[in-house]
Parts: C-alpha cells; sequence; structure tokens
C-alpha cells in the first residue's frame, strides 16, 4: 500500500480540484510551481488495488489490453510492453540484428538513455547535429553520416515534437536501413497526420514524468510481425515456447500492476494532451521576453516539454525563476558526444549547434496540473527576467 499512499499524497498535493483553490491563497505565500507532476487520481489506484487482489501479477490480460491501446492509439499491428523505455530501445536494436559493428546514427541532443542503449549493443552511436530551432536532428546531417556500417537510424521526437520524418524516410529506404525511433517524450503526437512510433519500429516510455506513466513501463509498436516475435522473446529471457530458449534474453517485462496504471493513464491520454497544448499556446502568446518554441509545419506537438532559449544568461535566468517559485529544468546540459563515458568510446566530432544549445535551453513547467493563476506567474516571472 506504500503506493496507494504515495499517490494520495500528491493527489492531495497537487490534484486537478486544487486549481481553483490557487486563487485564494495569493494573499499568503504562493506554494512553488513545480516543473513536472505525475496526475494520478483514484482510477489508477482502483485499478492497482484490483491487479493486486486478482492473483495474477506479471504479464497478464492488464499488459495484453495496454500493448492493444498502444497499437491502436499508434495505428500500428502489434506493442510489445517491457519494464522502462531504455530496455525497450534496446530490445528493438537487438530485434534489428544491431550488435558490435555496425553503426547507429541519433541525435547528438537527447537523454543519456537514446545513447546507452546502443552502447549496450555493442555497436557505435554515430550523433549528428540538430535543428535550432526544432531541437531535433537535421536529416541533411543524418543524410551526410550514412556510412558502409550504418543498421539504423534513430531519430529522438525531442519535447514531443515529431522529427522531420520525410527525408529520414528517404535516407533509410535509398539505403536499406532500419529506423528505431525514440518516442520516449512523444505519445500521441504526429508527422502528416500519422502517429510517431509507426513510421518505423516505435519506442515510447512510461516514466514517472512522461506525458502518460505507468510509474516505470516501456512499449514496443511495429507493423513488422517478425520485429514483434524478436522482443516479445528477448523481453522473456529468450524463451520461444514454455522452456525453448533460443537467444540470451533478458528478464524486460511488464508487470500487470504496471500496465493497470498505464491503462488508466492511456484513457485520459487525449486530456492530456490538449491540456499540454493549451497550456503551451497561453505560454507562447504570453511570454514576450525570449522567443517561444515553434510547431513545425505538419506537426502536432504534444508538449512534453516547452522549452525557450536563454544565450548567455540561461543560468542566471533559472536562478530568477526559482526565486520567484517557477521550477525550470535543462534538457540537457551536456551533448551526448560529450558524455564522459560516451567521449571515452566515440571520438568526438564537430557538432557547433548542439553545442551552443545544450548552453541556452531551459524548459517551462507546461503540465496538465496547472491552474490559470499557475500559468500566469510563470509567464510573468519569464517575462521580468
Ligand atoms: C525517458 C527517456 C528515455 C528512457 O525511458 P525510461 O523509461 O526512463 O527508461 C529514452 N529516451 C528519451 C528521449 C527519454 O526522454
Amino acid at each position: 500500500m506504500r503506493v496507494a499512499a504515495q499517490l494520495s499524497v500528491s493527489l492531495r498535493a497537487r490534484g486537478p480540484h486544487n486549481r481553483d483553490e490557487d486563487r485564494s491563497l495569493t494573499s499568503k505565500t504562493l506554494p512553488d510551481i513545480s516543473l513536472s507532476a505525475p496526475w494520478v487520481t483514484h482510477r489508477e489506484m482502483d485499478a492497482v488495488a484490483e491487479v493486486l487482489s486478482s492473483g495474477h501479477l506479471v504479464q497478464g490480460s492488464r499488459v495484453e489490453a495496454l500493448e492493444h491501446r498502444f497499437a491502436a492509439l499508434t495505428d500500428t499491428r502489434y506493442a510489445v510492453a517491457t519494464s522502462s523505455g531504455t530496455c525497450a530501445l534496446h530490445l528493438a536494436l537487438l530485434a534489428h540484428d544491431v550488435g558490435p559493428g555496425d553503426e547507429v546514427i541519433t541525435s547528438s541532443f537527447s537523454f543519456v538513455a537514446t545513447a546507452n542503449s546502443i552502447l549496450h549493443t555493442g555497436a557505435k552511436p554515430v550523433f549528428v547535429d540538430i535543428n535550432k530551432e526544432t531541437f531535433n536532428l537535421d536529416p541533411d546531417h543524418v543524410a551526410a553520416a550514412v556510412g558502409p556500417r550504418t543498421k539504423v537510424i534513430m531519430p529522438v521526437h525531442l519535447y514531443g515534437q515529431p522529427c522531420d520524418m520525410d527525408p529520414l524516410m528517404d535516407t533509410a529506404t535509398r539505403h536499406g536501413l532500419a529506423v528505431v525511433e525514440d518516442c520516449a517524450q512523444a505519445v500521441g503526437a504526429t508527422y502528416r497526420q500519422r502517429p510517431v512510433g509507426s513510421f518505423g519500429t516505435g519506442v515510447f516510455s512510461l516514466y514517472a514524468t512522461k506525458n502518460i506513466t505507468s510509474v516505470e513501463g516501456g512499449m514496443i509498436t511495429t507493423n513488422d510481425a517478425r520485429i514483434a516475435d524478436r522482443v516479445r522473446i528477448l523481453r522473456n529471457q529468450g524463451m520461444a515456447a514454455p522452456y525453448k530458449y533460443v537467444a540470451v534474453g533478458y528478464n524486460f517485462r511488464m508487470t500487470d500492476v504496471h500496465a493497470a496504471i498505464g491503462l488508466a493513464q492511456v484513457d485520459r491520454l487525449r486530456e492530456v494532451t490538449s491540456i499540454r497544448q493549451r497550456n503551451a499556446a497561453y505560454l507562447s502568446a504570453a511570454i514576450t521576453s525570449v522567443k517561444t518554441p515553434q510547431i513545425s509545419p505538419g506537426c502536432e506537438h504534444v508538449w512534453h516539454q516547452f522549452t525557450v532559449r536563454i544565450p548567455g544568461a540561461r543560468d542566471q535566468a533559472k536562478l530568477a525563476l526559482a526565486q520567484a517559485g517557477v521550477g525550470s529544468g535543462i534538457f540537457y546540459p551536456t551533448p551526448l558526444p560529450d558524455v564522459p563515458h560516451i567521449r571515452d568510446i566515440v571520438p568526438p566530432s564537430d557538432l557547433p549547434t548542439v553545442r551552443e544549445i545544450a548552453g541556452e535551453v531551459l524548459s517551462l513547467p507546461v503540465h496538465p496540473l496547472l491552474g490559470d493563476t499557475e500559468l500566469e506567474r510563470v509567464a510573468a516571472a519569464v517575462n521580468r527576467l
């Protein structure tokens, strides 16, 4: 019941019902505005209790149901649940036969898990520079980075905005490469009406801070029955049938407890996304002191982060916002190729844009539990910088 206790604390502290109470607090000390907050309700708690009393705790009907929901929402034939987004990335690469001697082209600007999943397979990540406006990898740089050892292109839909998929898919098709999309931050986003995770093999994270969560969890989506089979086998000890082992597998299974939470969250995905979009639209209109993020043509942005650039004064800005009670985040302070354990393996390359941008980005609160007064406070604090 530790989980339930924790969930009820966060529900009381920042549940949607608190929105209207915000105004009454203005005369007192205002509470800090957090950068992110999990939105959990009694639906999640009841779903967990139901699984625990059912006696079937791991990889049962809840996991299967969550897989079906993900296949439907990404418009793909198969979805396979895992215990995290990181192991989902790892399995997706293994299913595409990525291993030592291979290269995977990916963005230089992402969470470290993107690079680690490539390193876990023994392959070499090849980092390409990003576009200043979208923060996503630049398709021209991807095309230029293709070499004889390239096996996979791994675009990252950063902050909830899809990458420019048409030129990326062209490059992949031209060279016979697989595409593994890191959709960890972009559940529900679309590019030219098509859901992310349906272009190549899609990988999602259901970690606590993502747009929807199972607390910890991941999902792989694909239209390829062979890839779906392989990841299913690899996530469960390499077992193709009871006690028939066909590969060195892993224990990357999702539990039914986590899946039950994920199912309650998927039910709210549309609502969560539209509140984030509304919050982002408000901030874009109200913030006048810095340039606000752009939505690329043909993209539906799901606003995992609302990220501005503050050249030369980012760290001071973060401090000033904190003093005004506004939380903010830096995603990410270090380009992936400059992370020490990665720099030791992959020789550094010339990536001027990401090295500039990593010192400027600052993400502001945009999560669905923000009330109107809180959004106003965020915008006012940014405008005072
Ligand atoms: C969160 C995240 C991951 C890893 O997901 P986990 O579920 O935390 O393992 C991978 N890539 C990106 C871009 C992420 O934001």
